[in-house]
């Protein structure tokens, strides 16, 4: 059989066979789901050489490889959907996980210990936001929090005043809701100065929004990049998972802890977003093409004030250079300030048809929600304000649906205002 070399293509031409070999399943073209809690063993030699391998007791020879153990450490779905989710980064390796919470929760127990300082960019995602604020300090663990457009200089400061011992710069680039970026160059540049020879500082940035089709972070100097699976990967709104990618040394230590905690994700979900990734990059291109046109035709509606959409920064903005390094798209998802208060913004919320009125995104269809009182409803109002957010703001998810629909949707919610 010929051997298909991965080097030379791109990773929406791997998604239907990296990392299957028919030979070990029957034939089949797909990967059958190895619905299995444990492996049977050649003999007794050979289960000891797997644990040996699997807890690190020894290290493996040339070309050997770790056979399959137990669901919780090893499963055939989980790889063959680690190896096909890594090639969109080009990362070396990933780990899945039963929820996006479950992959960044882990990163962070796996690599902060108390004393260690976790800077962090604002707004994040609304159950990183409670974790990193109300939870991260049980542990001992200091943060401090950083808005885009700060200087760097600033930042660097702020870090020396505290005196904490950085060890983690953790950013989500876009942010969510309000499509503000963070420069991931100044991001490293900062991780750099304050590592030491011993202590790396790790830059991890949260990539749901925009990845892995249209940002690989990993290229812009971060060691991890996270994603809520959930969301575009997944992609149909009909199952929750997590992954995080980067090198193998930290996704290794990673997976160590997953395989104790035991939050990986189960062999149907894996197949499920398996299926799922051969499609993502057509699904995310029609969403993107599909953003472009409800973004323009928004800002030009007289019920509507500002439009939080990457499509419509100006080439003046200071994001804008930032904007085209680290993007190739605009996006599919799109901020948009009603004129009027929460009540108009509810009003336009309870008469979308087409479009339903649910939190979570990137699915394949579209999906609208109010921010200020749904998915960051446990962010300090005060703060939320701070940080750019209006009570009368919507956010849209926007889907594969026909665009000419969708519009007619969005226009006649807004007529009713
Ligand atoms: C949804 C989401 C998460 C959390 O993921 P779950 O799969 O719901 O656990 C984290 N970050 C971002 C940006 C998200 O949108």
């Amino acid at each position: 059989m010929s051997v298909i070399s991965s080097k030379k293509m791109q990773p929406e031409s791997l998604m239907m066979s990296h990392g299957h070999n028919p030979e070990n399943a029957e034939s089949s073209v797909k990967p059958p789901i190895f619905q299995t809690s444990t492996f049977v063993f050649e003999s007794a030699e050979q289960g000891k050489r797997f644990f040996q391998l699997a807890y690190g007791l020894d290290q493996a020879a040339e070309g050997e490889r770790l056979g399959n153990i137990y669901s919780r450490l090893n499963n055939p779905n989980l790889e063959i959907l680690e190896k096909r989710l890594a090639l969109w980064d080009g990362a070396e390796d990933c780990a899945v996980f039963s929820s996006g919470m479950a992959a960044i929760t882990s990163t962070f127990f796996e690599l902060l210990k108390p004393g260690d300082l976790l800077l962090h960019g604002a707004p994040l995602y609304g159950g990183t936001d409670h974790f990193i604020t109300k939870m991260v300090k049980h542990y001992g663990i200091d943060t401090l929090e950083f808005k885009s457009g700060e200087s760097e200089d600033e930042i660097r400061q702020r870090i020396t005043r505290g005196q904490g011992n950085l060890k983690m710069i953790y950013v989500e680039t876009p942010t969510n809701p309000t499509s503000a970026i963070f420069d991931l160059e100044m991001c490293k540049r900062l991780a750099d100065h304050f590592s030491t020879s011993e202590d790396k500082v790790i830059l991890v940035v949260d990539n749901t929004y925009m990845g892995p089709v249209w940002s690989q972070p990993l290229k812009h100097g971060a060691d991890l990049v996270l994603y809520s699976a959930t969301k575009y990967i997944g992609g149909h709104s009909d199952l929750i998972a997590g992954a995080c990618a980067g090198n193998a040394e930290l996704i290794g230590q990673i997976k160590g802890f997953r395989t104790f905690v035991g939050n990986m994700t189960d062999s149907w979900t894996a197949w499920l977003m398996t299926r799922s990734l051969e499609t993502l990059k057509v699904r995310m291109e029609q969403q993107a093409r599909n953003a472009a046109i409800l973004a323009q035709r928004l800002e030009q509606h007289e019920k509507v004030g500002k439009v939080y959409y990457l499509g419509l920064l100006q080439e003046s903005d200071p994001a804008y250079p930032i904007f085209k390094r680290q993007y190739s798209s605009s996006g599919a998802m799109i901020s948009f300030d009603i004129k009027g208060s929460e009540d108009e913004a509810f009003k336009v919320l309870d008469n979308l048809n087409l479009i339903k009125l649910a939190v979570s995104l990137g699915g394949t269809e579209s999906l609208a929600e109010h921010p200020f009182s749904m998915t960051h409803a446990d962010v300090e109002s005060k703060r939320k304000r701070n940080l750019g957010f209006t009570e009368r703001m919507i956010r849209l998810s926007v889907g594969v649906e026909n665009t000419e629909d969708l519009w007619d949707d969005l226009s006649q919610a807004l007529g009713k205002i």
